[in-house]
């Protein structure tokens, strides 16, 4: 215990300690945290889906025929019809053979690379890639290169030097803390050239991007062939919880035999599962909700420029101002915090030093007036380095 006191004194000192809050009520532009009402831009709800009624209904009718829980693993005897029918849509929706669910997408990553990899091959990874790639690669005791941010050519030099029986780069397909898009059709072209695997972890991509919000893959115009696991998440834009990869039936049956995080655990409740079927309804009909969204990522961008905050090249519902300074990052959160706005300041280590940053996220939950709200008490509070 006076190790784990010191760790924590010395992360209190480097004023990095995190804290959780407490909300009450729906998911929703406004919501009540801590006890009093605050507008929010730091929910993934990118469509607004995670408390609409009609899920809500799809709950409470999977409730009443499974009960809450799912009582086992899929292997076990925890898979049920409405967990069956999720996989049968999320195949189709992503135009892939099969797709497999997972109790959370930290977990479905993990299981693929340790399903696929081991220590005799080779794993590349973009620098910014998500926490749950990168543990992925070291549960799977793979050699991991990771090559910088984006850069397809760096990652060709890597390939080419690079021993290993199979290889695999992973990516994200949007990436979680910059907003910007990976560049897949070139990744696939320089996967395809050097006979390895492409894995994409379109978590903040499903829902948002491409026709019907089939996603980053999707939008870049990509098969299976070209990019044979793709992993997303059932909790941002779905509304829901969980997770699924989709691809060739041999890369399924392979994670059903293989993937430890998949075999023992158990299944997502059976609820959940039927609120996704509804939620994967609503996210490939309702194409408002993308256009709702998207005009307000235009709204709040040309509005920053205008007060002279320095924004990320990001085209997506994530729109992280650049501030530097982790603690001018803090300070500036907790501004506006005071007058009733909740976002989150993303500090070292979930970014480099240097490049903390106040992350907005946009929501078809929210109103052109709440986005100019919010433009008027960041343009207020600005720290005077960053005006
Ligand atoms: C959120 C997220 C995950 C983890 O998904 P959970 O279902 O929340 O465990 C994985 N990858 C990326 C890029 C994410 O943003």
């Amino acid at each position: 215990m006076d190790a784990l006191r010191e760790r924590l004194r010395q992360r209190a000192v480097a004023g990095l300690t995190r804290s959780r809050r407490v909300t009450d009520g729906a998911q929703g532009a406004e919501q009540t945290v801590d006890g009093r009402r605050m507008l929010v831009f730091c929910s993934n709800d990118y469509l607004g889906l995670a408390a609409d009624p009609r899920l809500v209904d799809a709950v409470r009718r999977g409730v009443s025929r499974y009960g809450v829980g799912s009582g086992a693993a899929h292997l076990i005897c925890g898979h049920s019809h409405a967990h069956h029918a999720l996989e049968e849509e999320l195949a189709e929706f992503t135009g892939r053979e099969r797709a497999l669910l997972f109790s959370t997408g930290y977990m479905a990553n993990l299981g693929v690379l340790g399903a696929l990899l081991g220590r005799t091959d080779c794993l590349f990874e973009d620098r910014l890639n998500h926490a749950s790639l990168l543990d992925g690669g070291l549960l799977a005791r793979a050699p991991m290169k990771r090559y910088p941010h984006g850069d397809v050519a760096g990652l060709a030099g890597l390939l080419g030097a690079a021993e290993g029986q199979h290889k695999l780069i992973a990516t994200d397909g949007v990436f979680s803390m910059d907003g910007d898009k990976a560049p897949l059709a070139d990744l696939a072209a320089v996967a395809a050239e050097h006979a390895a695997m492409l894995m994409v972890d379109d978590a903040h991509g499903i829902g948002v991007l491409g026709p019907q919000g089939r996603g980053s893959v999707a939008a870049a115009g990509l098969d299976q062939t070209q990019v044979p696991i793709l992993m997303g998440t059932l909790g941002k834009a779905l509304g829901t919880a969980g997770a699924f990869v989709a691809g060739p039936e041999e890369l399924i049956e392979a994670l059903i035999q293989f993937a430890r995080p998949y075999i023992y655990t158990t299944a997502m409740p059976a609820a959940i599962a039927e609120a996704t079927r509804t939620s994967l309804q609503i996210a490939a009909e309702e194409e408002w909700r993308r256009e709702r969204l998207f005009g307000l990522v235009q709204r709040f961008r040309q509005g920053a420029r205008r007060i002279g905050l320095e924004l990320l090249p990001s085209e997506t519902p994530i729109q992280p101002i650049l501030v530097g300074d982790s603690g001018v990052a803090t300070s500036w959160a907790e501004a506006l915090q005071r007058q009733g706005i909740l976002l989150a300041a993303i500090r070292p280590p979930t970014v480099p030093k240097g490049g903390s940053r106040l992350r907005v996220t946009l929501s078809a939950t929210h109103s052109p007036a709440q986005v100019e709200a919010l433009l008027e008490v960041l343009a207020e509070t600005a720290p005077a380095t960053s005006a």
